[in-house]
């Protein structure tokens, strides 16, 4: 079949070829007269039938060819005498073939020598016998035409019955495929699904060539997973490879960038933004005329959409993990990493962020260009004189984070790291920066460890600028301030000093509003307004949330069904839930309490939890999750893209929308088109099937871009400031008139 995408090499040394089988007819003769073998050779022995030669195998008995078939499944069709070592030799045989091996293609021709002797009508009708004849019938030319109609029809059952199993193939490939979610499995696995889709070895290479660099001079394609005899290949540059068979081939699916079809090898070339090139090598070829360029190219169409899948959460990832300009790993993953140290519990480390003085300032004077190269030049300093870390991470924009064993850390390399200037080629720059530093005990948690390297950070900013300070417990001022926050907190919501306030959620496309996210708000006694961002963080951490959540629900509710009673369109409202709710044991009953003292419907009700929820015990939320969902309330996941280890939890978790964090919308303008997260996010959402919300919208450009991207949902000062309960209605009609 002919195809654009693919180029097919021929193979013109046909017998010639170790597998010559494959260019072939097989025609097994079963007879007990020597005779018949050879003069059937002599007959046809020389004929080409549907474009091939034909290939004869012999047996005299009905044992030796029951033998023989166990091993050749492939036979065409047999030529079979029905009366040899008994009168029903033959037939038995003809059930042996049908009923035990279970070859249905291949086609039967009876002979017999008795003139006269017809086998069982029933026979020939049970076992689709293509043709009942006579020897002394058989002329060459009737013999000729018997074979090539048996032919033929092998031919056309066994395509059907190819394309059939490619198609299963390509499915059961797309299914393993789409649930690696790691790329080194994920490139690994596409050998695994080629090979299968073939039924062939695993024998193959996968080699990748990124885009940046097919600009550059040196460009060239890397082994990025390799399996059976080319094992040792992974990591290698292809024009190094000892197998100069690969080599050429790859390099010329590369230069066609077009998948590539030889008798004895397969290259698939596949392209996409965040991966490059990618050329996937196996060494065998569609052995069989039934996979057809037409299912090899759905296969690749598939597996395609698979790497911009994989690609596309492998970005989420590196976003997560990685600082952007340094290249090396960010708050998040450095959160990680002590995590990971605190659980192993063996030496004794030690957290040190360091921050560089009057960077702001710097920046603003010298450029950000420059303050980006001097960021670098930091980098490159800490890697140097602090080989031992166990990491070396940005945590903000000017601090970084080291984490380092207390027995291998050289303080006074510690002290001096920002003695030497800083060289930037035609300029040097002296810094100077402060460290607060706090040794790893058996604190609970990373973030706490952080938490008090960073308010030894800020006082040392107050009180020795360009030193360090180590945590003490007299840093805890902070801490006295959030248990007095709390307990005025505590005393405000009984003194019904917390309200909600509305955010409307707007449809990008038809502007018609589609819901409200409630969030909370505490004006003191005295008028003081307090930002949840400085009070949620309190309640959350003693417990508070709980009561404070109750309240919200319900009140969120209450206002739902003012909303819902009487409007055509479903208004949905969605409340924030801290992971601290989640997982309270009366979570559900909490639900159902406010639902039934407010006689809300449970699809008024969406909850916005952030992806740390299901990070911590994705059983037990999964669980709650379908739970809840089952009663028809919505989730989404909140802030998505600031932090999260796996992804996995977004196919296994009934997830309604995600929503796209405002930092990355308020960036937008200021990225490059190629490393958009929002992109990355839309992309991923669509291959879920998820719905995206799109927060902070808060120009006209933005709201265009988005919608143009694809996003549904948006919500942000552009639209409207979080109202309070009572501007509700009239806001709504103000927006309908507009
Ligand atoms: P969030 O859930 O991501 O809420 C969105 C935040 O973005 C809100 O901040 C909202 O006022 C703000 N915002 C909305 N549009 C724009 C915009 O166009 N530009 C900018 N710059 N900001 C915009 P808010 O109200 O200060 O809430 C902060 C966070 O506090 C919320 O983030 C949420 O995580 C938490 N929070 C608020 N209410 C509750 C609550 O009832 N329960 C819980 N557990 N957390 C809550
Ligand atoms: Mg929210
Ligand atoms: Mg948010």
């Amino acid at each position: 079949m002919p195809n654009d995408d693919i180029l097919r090499i021929e193979d013109d040394s046909d017998d010639l070829h170790a597998n010559a089988d494959a260019g072939c007819w097989k025609l097994l003769i079963v007879d007990d007269e020597p005779d018949v073998h050879s003069s059937t050779i002599l007959a046809i022995g020389r004929e080409t039938i549907c474009g091939r030669r034909l290939r004869f195998l012999h047996c005299h008995s009905c044992a030796e060819a029951k033998a023989l078939l166990t091993t050749n499944a492939d036979i065409a069709v047999i030529l079979l005498d029905v009366v040899m070592e008994s009168e029903r030799a033959g037939l038995e045989l003809i059930e042996y073939v049908r009923d035990e091996l279970e070859m249905t293609d291949t086609r039967i021709v009876l002979r017999t020598g008795q003139p006269g002797y017809a086998p069982e009508l029933d026979v020939i009708r049970r076992y689709e016998i293509n043709d009942y004849k006579s020897k002394s019938e058989l002329t060459r030319n009737k013999l000729y035409t018997t074979i090539t109609s048996a032919i033929r029809s092998y031919a056309q059952i066994r395509a059907l019955q190819m394309s059939k199993r490619g198609l299963e193939a390509i499915l059961n490939a797309s299914k393993g495929l789409i649930c690696l979610r790691e790329y080194d499995e994920f490139v690994s696995g596409i050998i695994t699904q080629l090979a299968a889709f073939f039924s062939v070895p695993e024998e193959g290479v996968v080699c990748v060539r990124k885009h940046t660099d097919a600009r550059s001079k040196d460009s060239h394609f890397r082994v990025v997973a390799a399996a059976g005899r080319f094992r040792h290949f992974i990591n290698q540059p292809v024009a190094e490879l000892s197998n100069p068979a690969i080599v050429e081939a790859i390099e010329q699916a590369a230069a066609n960038r077009l998948h590539q079809l030889s008798p004895d090898y397969t290259c698939l070339f596949f392209e996409s933004p965040q991966l490059g090139e990618m050329i996937v090598y196996l060494a065998a070829g569609p052995h069989d005329e039934g996979q057809s360029s037409q299912l090899l190219e759905l296969f690749s169409t598939n597996i395609a959409v698979c790497i911009d899948n994989v690609s596309a959460l492998n970005e989420l990832h590196l976003a997560a993990y990685n600082d952007g300009l340094l290249r090396i790993p960010n708050r998040q993953a450095f959160l990680v990493e002590v995590e990971r140290h605190l659980a192993q519990g063996t030496n004794q480390s030690m957290v040190v962020l360091i921050d560089i003085d009057e960077f702001a300032a710097l920046n603003d004077t010298i450029g950000s260009e420059q303050g980006d190269r001097l960021l670098m030049a930091v980098r490159d300093r800490l890697a140097q004189q602090l080989p031992y870390a166990l990491m070396i991470a940005r945590i903000a924009g000017d601090t970084f984070g080291v984490l380092v064993e207390t027995d291998r850390v050289d303080l006074d390399a510690l002290d001096h790291l920002f003695l030497a200037p800083f060289d930037l080629g035609e300029q040097s720059y002296m810094l100077s920066a402060t460290q607060g530093r706090v040794t790893i005990e058996d604190q609970a948690a990373a973030t706490e460890v952080v938490a008090q390297a960073n308010t030894a950070l800020k006082r040392a900013k107050h009180s020795v600028r360009g030193g360090h300070l180590g945590f003490s417990a007299e840093l805890l001022d902070d801490t006295e301030r959030r248990v007095q926050l709390l307990q005025r907190l505590r005393r405000g919501h009984e003194a019904n000093q917390l309200s909600l306030a509305y955010q409307p959620k707007i449809r990008l496309k038809s502007r018609q509003v589609c819901g409200f996210e409630a969030l909370m708000r505490w004006r003191t006694g005295d008028g003081e307004q307090i930002e949840p961002l400085e009070f949620i963080p309190v309640a959350e951490a003693s417990g508070m949330i709980v009561v404070l959540g109750e309240w919200a629900i319900q009140e969120a509710l209450k206002t739902a069904c003012e909303l819902n009673t009487n409007s055509q369109q479903l208004m949905p409202i969605a409340v924030n839930v801290s992971a601290v709710q989640f997982r309270h044991p009366g979570f559900v009953e909490l639900i159902d309490r406010a639902l039934e003292q407010t006689g809300a419907d449970p699809s008024w009700l969406e909850l916005e939890i952030t992806e740390s929820v299901p990070m911590h015990d994705l059983d037990m939320v999964r669980a709650l999750m379908s739970h809840l969902s089952e009663r028809g309330i919505r989730f989404s996941i909140d802030d998505f893209g600031t932090g999260f280890s796996s992804l996995s939890y977004l196919e296994q978790l009934e997830i309604h929308s995600l929503k796209i964090d405002r930092h990355f919308i308020a960036n937008l303008e200021k990225q490059p088109p190629q490393t958009r997260m929002p992109e990355t996010i839309l992309r991923l959402a669509q291959v879920l099937d998820l719905e995206v919300v799109a927060e902070g919208v808060e120009t006209e450009a933005q709201a265009q871009w988005l919608e143009q991207a694809g996003c549904d949902i948006g919500q942000g000062y552009l639209y409207a400031r979080p109202l309070a309960s009572n501007q509700l209605m009239s806001w709504l009609s103000d927006w309908a008139e507009k």
